[in-house]
C-alpha cells in the first residue's frame, strides 16, 4: 500500500475549445510547483486529473497547500493496492481503525471492463466487509462516510480522504491586471477574485510614507507575501503619495480630495500597466459602502483611467467579503491598526455626488505629469514567492506592522 495523492483539476479548464491543453498544462504546471519541496512526484496523468506518489509524513502539508491552489476542483489521499478485492479490502481494513462513523457507503468506479466484478458487485461486496467489521449501516444518501474505489487496468485506488480545491483557473492564462491593494479588508480579496479567474496580478499599493508612518506599507508587504499563496510569485509596488495628497490638499476644494486622491491612484496604476504589460486595473470598490463609492464617484473616478477597471466586489456586501478575506488568510492583517494615505486627510463631509467638470477645474491646479513621474521615480517593487520562500527578517515581517507610532516614520 503506498500514500498516493489524487488531484482534479477545476471542471471549466475542459470547456475551453482548442485553448483547452494550453489551460490544462498551465494547470499542471501549477500544481506541481505548489507541490515542490514535500517529496511529491508525479505518477500518472489524464486530461482532468493528475495522481502523484507522496512520502505519507507529507500528506498534511500537501493538503494544507492544495486547498489553495488555483485550478484545482478537488483532491484525495488514495491508497493504491493490486486490483484484487483482498487487498482492497486489507486496505479498507486499515483505515476503518483510524475513524468511527454510524453509515456509510462505497462507491466504486471501473474502469478497467475486464475485471471480475461490476461496479454494484464491488459497492455490495466490500460493503457488506465494512459493515462486519464496523457494525455501522449501509446508506447510499447522505452517508457520513463514503468511499471511493477505482479499479483500474492494473491497480486499484482507494480514497481515503477528500478535500474540495478553490477551483478557478491556473495564475496567468487570463492576461495581466495591475490591481490597487490598500492596507484594508476589500482590496486583498478583489485581487484573490482576479487571480482566481485566471489573471495574473501586480500589486500597486500607495501610502503616506515619509509624510507618515510606514504602517500601511508594511500590511501592504504582509498581503502581498499572503497573497502570493495563490500565485506562487507575485509582484507589489509601493508608491510613495505624500506629494500627490499635499498638492491636492493645497490646491483643490476639500471635499473633492478623496475623488481626486481615488484619480491620481489610477493614473499611476495605469503607468505600472503599461510598463507590467497589463491590460486591466483592478480595485476592491463595492457599490455604495462608503461615501467614495457612490456611483457618481465611481463614475467621476473611472475617467481618469483609460484602461478597463475591474470591481470583482461590485455586488457584495461586507459580510460576504470578510467571509472571503478570512479564508483567504488576509483578514487578520487587514484589521491591525495603520494609518493609510487616504483616511488621514479625509474631510469630514465628503462629496458624495462628484462632478467630473468641478473634478477636471481642479485638476488644472495641479501638475498631473510631474506628480506621476515623481511618484514612479521613488517606488520600490518588492517580490515575494511561495512556496519555499525564506522567512522574513523580524524587523519587516513583525514590528512596524503593529508598533508603529503616528508619526515614527
Ligand atoms: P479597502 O478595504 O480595499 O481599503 P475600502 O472599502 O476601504 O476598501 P476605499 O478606501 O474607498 O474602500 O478604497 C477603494 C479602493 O481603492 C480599494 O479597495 C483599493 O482598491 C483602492 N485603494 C484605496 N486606497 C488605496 C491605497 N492606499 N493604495 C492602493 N489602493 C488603494
Ligand atoms: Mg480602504
Amino acid at each position: 500500500m503506498e500514500t498516493l495523492l489524487l488531484v482534479n483539476l477545476f471542471h471549466e479548464l475542459a470547456l475551453k475549445g482548442g485553448n483547452r491543453p494550453f489551460f490544462l498544462k498551465r494547470a499542471k504546471a501549477h500544481v506541481k510547483e505548489a507541490l515542490k519541496g514535500t517529496g511529491a512526484r508525479l505518477e500518472a496523468e489524464w486530461p482532468m486529473a493528475l495522481l502523484f506518489r507522496l512520502p505519507q509524513e507529507a500528506w498534511p502539508e500537501a493538503k494544507e497547500r492544495l486547498k489553495d491552489t488555483l485550478g484545482v476542483e478537488g483532491f484525495a489521499r488514495v491508497l493504491r493496492t493490486p486490483p484484487d478485492l483482498k487487498a482492497l479490502e486489507a486496505a479498507l481494513e486499515a483505515v476503518l481503525l483510524e475513524e468511527r462513523f454510524q453509515s456509510f457507503r462505497i462507491t466504486a468506479k471501473r474502469s478497467d471492463k475486464t475485471f471480475p466484478l461490476t461496479s454494484p458487485e464491488i459497492e455490495r461486496l466490500l460493503g457488506a466487509f465494512v459493515k462486519e467489521k464496523t457494525g455501522a449501516k449501509v446508506q447510499l444518501k447522505g452517508a457520513e462516510r463514503e468511499w471511493v474505489v477505482r479499479v483500474l487496468p492494473n491497480a486499484a485506488l482507494l480514497e481515503v480522504e477528500r478535500h474540495p480545491g478553490p477551483g478557478g483557473l491556473p495564475p496567468g492564462v487570463s492576461g495581466k491586471v495591475v490591481a490597487l491593494l490598500s492596507g484594508g479588508m476589500d482590496s486583498p480579496v478583489a485581487a484573490y477574485r482576479l487571480m482566481r479567474r485566471g489573471a495574473k496580478v501586480v500589486l500597486v499599493h500607495f501610502h503616506p510614507f515619509p509624510l507618515l508612518s510606514g504602517g500601511s506599507r508594511e500590511k501592504a508587504k504582509a498581503i502581498a507575501e499572503r497573497l502570493a499563496r495563490f500565485q506562487h510569485r507575485i509582484r507589489l509596488h509601493l508608491v510613495p503619495f505624500s506629494e500627490v495628497q499635499r498638492e491636492i490638499i493645497v490646491k483643490t476644494p476639500k471635499a473633492y480630495r478623496v475623488v481626486l486622491y481615488r484619480r491620481y491612484m489610477l493614473r499611476i496604476a495605469e503607468a505600472i500597466a503599461q510598463e507590467e504589460g497589463a491590460l486591466a486595473l483592478g480595485t476592491g470598490d463595492s457599490l455604495g459602502q462608503v461615501a467614495s463609492q457612490t456611483l457618481e464617484n465611481l463614475y467621476v473616478v473611472n475617467q481618469a483611467a483609460t484602461l478597463p477597471v475591474f470591481r470583482p466586489l461590485v455586488g457584495l456586501d461586507k459580510v460576504e467579503i470578510k467571509a472571503e478575506a478570512e479564508r483567504i488568510g488576509t483578514y487578520p492583517i487587514s484589521i491591525l491598526p495603520d494609518e493609510e494615505c487616504c483616511t488621514l486627510f479625509a474631510p469630514k463631509h465628503p462629496v458624495t455626488r462628484a462632478q467630473l467638470s468641478v473634478v477636471l477645474e481642479a485638476e488644472r491646479h495641479l501638475n498631473t505629469e510631474a506628480l506621476i513621474a515623481l511618484a514612479l521615480k521613488d517606488r520600490e517593487v518588492v517580490r515575494y514567492t511561495w512556496p519555499g520562500q525564506k522567512p522574513l527578517p523580524k524587523a519587516q515581517g513583525e514590528a512596524p506592522i503593529m508598533g508603529h507610532g503616528p508619526l515614527d516614520g
